[in-house]
């Protein structure tokens, strides 16, 4: 399977990318996870990547475009992948379509999480990750099940630096902006499947498995 999520931030793309990845068996590739590390790394990229994060900006489609298609070229990607995250642009939508059509790949869907923007605003306010695994939980709507701690691997949760409202607000004008054009560009393709992203976790996994033509393990 070669899926892509697409969705606002806060629709809940990790979330459902961690459940997704377990019943495909298939790597998941966050954009957001690899620029967090690299910032957390202090590499180039980080460096550069960090100033456009903090403002709520997208990051530049040359740097997107190299290290996310530099990452499906890894070994682990052969059998399908999950981005979460990319492409979040037309020109990096473009570049996604040349790297595969030059491998003779198609994608099998893009769902697409739907979810309003009111809800948006308060999910991403009560956002709390691990610093470690980028696990997502939510102080009112997905709490971990013992405070401040992840269920996956026990490390630290941490507010991000860009959940702060203003940089929500801004996140979200880009999205309107730069990312919503592309939700035609695949439902052109006919590959588009809009998903209720305003229902229970569980709920929203089983359609999406639904829609990819499997019952839910
Ligand atoms: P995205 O990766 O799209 O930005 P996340 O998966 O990080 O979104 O989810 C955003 C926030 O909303 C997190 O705090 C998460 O725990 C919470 N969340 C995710 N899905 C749901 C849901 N279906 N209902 C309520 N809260 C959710
Ligand atoms: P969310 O889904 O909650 O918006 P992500 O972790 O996916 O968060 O992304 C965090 C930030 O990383 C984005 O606001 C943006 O600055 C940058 N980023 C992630 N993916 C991309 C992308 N495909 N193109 C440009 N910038 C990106
Ligand atoms: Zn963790």
């Amino acid at each position: 399977m070669r899926i892509i999520l697409l969705g606002p931030p806060g629709a809940g793309k990790g979330t459902q990318a961690k459940k997704i990845i377990n019943e495909f068996n298939i790597p998941h590739i966050s954009t957001g996870d690899i620029f967090r590390k690299n910032i957390s790394e202090r590499t180039e990229i980080g460096v550069r990547a960090k100033a456009f994060i903090d403002n709520g900006q997208l990051v530049p489609d040359d740097i997107t475009i190299d290290i996310c298609l530099e990452r499906l070229t890894y070994k682990d990607c052969e059998n399908g992948f999950l981005l979460d995250g990319f492409p979040r642009t037309v020109p990096q939508a473009d570049a996604l379509q040349e790297f595969l059509s030059k491998r003779e790949l198609s994608l099998d869907a893009a769902i697409n999480i739907v979810v309003p923007e009111d809800v948006l605003k308060r999910r991403l306010s009560g956002r709390r990750v691990c610093v470690h695994c980028g696990a997502s939980f939510n102080i009112e709507t997905n709490p971990p099940k013992l405070e401040g701690k992840c269920d996956f691997c026990s490390s630290d949760l941490i507010q991000r630096s860009d959940d702060s409202l203003e940089t929500v607000n801004e996140r979200l004008e880009v999205y309107k902006r730069q990312t919503q054009p592309i939700i035609d560009y695949y439902s052109n393709k006919g590959l588009l499947k809009n998903i209720d992203g305003y229902q229970d976790i569980a709920k929203v996994f089983e359609d999406i498995c639904k829609t990819l033509g499997r019952d839910p393990k």
